[in-house]
């Protein structure tokens, strides 16, 4: 049977524009910040279960790699991590890097983000709407390019949300075949990458929004895509803007910007917030 999984996340960023790694983000804003809220969905798509299995057989080697090292099994990370996996707000170098270095090797998943940015932050209701208008767009996108397959298997990320909020988000995609929709805690490395792949993409947007705010820039802000890429001579990401080698959006971007088909900023969603 063909089946295409889908795995999907959301996530909020907050960034300040007036100051560089605003020391107050966590906190409550100085006078003279300027924040920005950038809430994202995401979705990594695998096109056959042998794509799927074999991100999964990969990553959980690398897993193990993580667990059995000495000198981080004190870490305060450490047990989060051996009961739910990778996390991308959460990962400290020693768990971010073997995971980022393997799919620098390829992955099997193709990316898809959807994303707003807000100049306030929104009530939790506002927020649900924001996130499920977000899944409802980009989902009408890929419900029809996989049509001719059998079985289209949806997971979204559990929350604190009834499964009746995910059915309600399919109803509204019009599928052309049949689709099982469910959630799952964070755990399987497969839906990890949703999790991975949004936070570098809104990561991306934030520091680049943090660097400049120059009026006509001429450096391309938005995240670019598999296609849209520049590459090296040697087959390495080039990616042109504010960031530097040292920053850790964009060092995670690199890695996922190869598997990313589609990063794209809907304001109109913001006009349909009640
Ligand atoms: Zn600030
Ligand atoms: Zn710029």
């Amino acid at each position: 049977m063909s089946v295409v999984s889908m795995k999907l996340d959301e996530s909020v960023v907050n960034v300040c524009l007036a100051h560089q790694r605003c020391p107050q983000i966590g906190r409550t804003p100085s006078v003279d910040c300027d924040w920005r809220w950038i809430y994202g969905v995401g979705v990594a798509v695998y096109e056959s279960i042998e794509d799927l299995l074999e991100l999964r057989q990969r990553l959980s080697v690398v897993r193990e790699g993580i667990l059995a090292r000495t000198g981080i099994e004190d870490a305060p990370r450490m047990p989060g991590f051996r009961a739910h996996g990778w996390h991308a707000t959460k990962d400290g170098p020693e768990f971010a890097e073997p995971l980022l270095n393997e799919l620098d090797r390829g992955a099997t998943f193709k990316g898809h983000v959807r994303f707003i940015v807000t100049a306030i932050a929104l009530t939790s209701t506002q927020k649900d709407q924001v996130f499920d208008s977000l899944f409802i767009e980009l989902l009408r996108v890929l419900m029809p390019r996989y049509r001719a397959h059998e079985l289209i298997d949806i997971v979204f990320e559990a929350d604190q949300s009834p499964l009746s909020r995910y059915e309600a988000i399919i109803a509204q995609t019009r599928p052309g075949t049949d689709v099982a929709v469910g959630t799952e805690p964070k755990g399987d490395s497969g839906l990890a990458m949703a999790d991975y792949l949004l936070y570098a993409t809104l990561k991306y947007v934030a520091r680049v929004m943090e660097c400049c705010q120059l009026e006509g820039c001429e450096v391309p802000h938005n995240p670019p895509e598999a296609n849209s890429v520049d590459y090296s001579p040697e087959g390495g990401v080039e990616l042109a803007g504010h960031l530097t080698g040292g920053d850790h959006a964009l060092r995670m971007y690199k890695t996922f910007v190869r598997n990313m088909s589609s990063v794209i900023e809907l304001p109109g969603v913001v006009g349909r917030i009640k």
